[in-house]
């Protein structure tokens, strides 16, 4: 019998159109921020309704710089969730904030807001969500505490491109939203970000520390005498900055993704409402579910949780899928366990049981737009197999 070839958990969908606009962009000459990424944004502004989409080197300086443009004194805190990308916990950081943890439901994987209630101190500046998978957080109830305590919201929304919250689209409503455009989520740029907000000050600040601390806006509004252009010398640096600035070789991308992604998720939702049917009923392992409010999951990720009592654990089943040319992942540890956060903040394991209970036994199932129901159906079967 052939070998079978490898399923991947992710993988992008890349058009040939697309890679005629990087070749075209190439030739052009121009490969770092330029038109390509102008119109990108532009496209951005239009896709979320918003004034400011400020595009970026990826998703974690992203947040960095829209934690940063919020000025956390040492000793702010900023709630987030134990279980998320550490970068949602080292950006809290290095912007100069505390990071706080609220447990998370056991069925969304979300945080819980009230967990987030009681959460807040006197010190608290900021809650970050983090829309887990795609699944959209309840974000009437993070909100509604915010405004409460006066408090900013940075949501992660690194899975959450085309997600819905009560019929409106993530990132077209609300404070501050950074979206990733990495390889493995819904839609890509190689690496790239996007901070979304319509705050104008928080933007200005965004792009000030995008570029070097250069404030290109004010010089725009003083010209040059002999009109030199911008780039030149005589922009002012306002501020130490970083360069974080997004290339027009990653907008060539962006220009034919963004149009495409309504049906990558399309097609993504349909596999997971399919993995949903088919691994009903396996031993040991629990299914995610789905909040009681309307919403759009966006299914960046199809996370199943092998149980204690199960067969084999986590691990030996990552090492059994790849046997069978399955490829999985682990989305995530949770962030307490990780030794920097157990030295820097003394979390233990015991103090997040919920997403400590998940972060034991979850995996990454292949799903991508271009995974065929016949490899889907190897999957399910391996698990059957492996687990049954
Ligand atoms: C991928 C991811 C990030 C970081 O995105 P990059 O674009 O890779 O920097 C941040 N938070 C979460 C939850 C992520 O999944």
């Amino acid at each position: 019998m052939p070998a079978e070839k490898f399923i991947p958990f992710a993988r992008p969908t890349i058009s040939p159109a697309a890679i005629a606009e990087v070749a075209a962009c190439l030739r052009s000459g121009w490969l770092a921020t330029g038109p390509r990424a102008a119109k990108f944004e532009e496209m951005l502004r239009a896709y979320f309704d918003t004034p400011h989409a400020l595009c970026c080197v990826s998703a974690t300086l992203g947040l960095w710089m829209a934690l940063k443009a919020l000025e956390l004194q040492p000793g702010d805190e900023v709630i987030t969730t134990p279980l998320t990308f550490v970068a949602s916990l080292n950006t809290i950081v290095l912007a100069g904030g505390t990071p706080v943890l609220a447990d998370v439901d056991r069925g969304t994987y979300n945080m819980d807001p009230a967990k987030v209630a009681a959460a807040i101190t006197k010190r608290t500046r900021a809650i970050m969500p983090v829309h887990f998978a795609g699944c959209p957080v309840d974000l009437d109830a993070i909100y509604a505490l915010a405004k409460k305590h006066r408090l900013r919201v940075v949501e992660d929304c690194a899975h959450a491109m085309g997600a819905e919250f009560k019929g409106r689209r993530v990132g077209s409503f609300g404070d501050v939203q950074v979206f990733s455009f990495h390889p493995n989520k819904n839609m890509t740029t190689g690496e790239g970000g996007c901070v979304v907000t319509r705050d104008a000050k928080l933007a200005r600040r965004i792009e000030i520390q995008r570029f070097h601390g250069a404030d290109r806006a004010s010089w725009k509004t003083q010209p040059h005498p002999e009109g030199l252009s911008e780039f030149c010398v005589h922009v002012d640096t306002v501020e130490a900055g970083l360069k974080s600035n997004f290339m027009d070789l990653q907008a060539a991308l962006g220009i034919h993704q963004l149009p495409a992604l309504a049906g990558f998720n399309k097609k993504r939702g349909a596999l997971a409402a399919r993995y949903l049917q088919k691994l009903r009923g396996i031993p040991g392992l629990s299914l995610p579910a789905a909040p009681r409010y309307k919403h759009t999951h966006a299914w960046h990720l199809f996370t199943p949780v092998v149980e204690r009592h199960a067969k084999v654990n986590r691990d030996t089943l990552i090492v059994e899928l790849k046997k069978r040319q399955i490829g999985a992942g682990v989305h995530y540890i949770a962030c307490h366990l990780l030794s920097f956060y157990q030295k820097n903040y003394g979390w233990r394991r015991g103090d997040f049981p919920v997403a400590e209970s998940i972060s034991d036994g979850i995996l990454s199932l292949p799903l991508f737009p271009l995974l065929t129901l016949r490899d889907q159906d190897r999957v399910v079967r391996a698990l059957r197999e492996i687990l049954g």
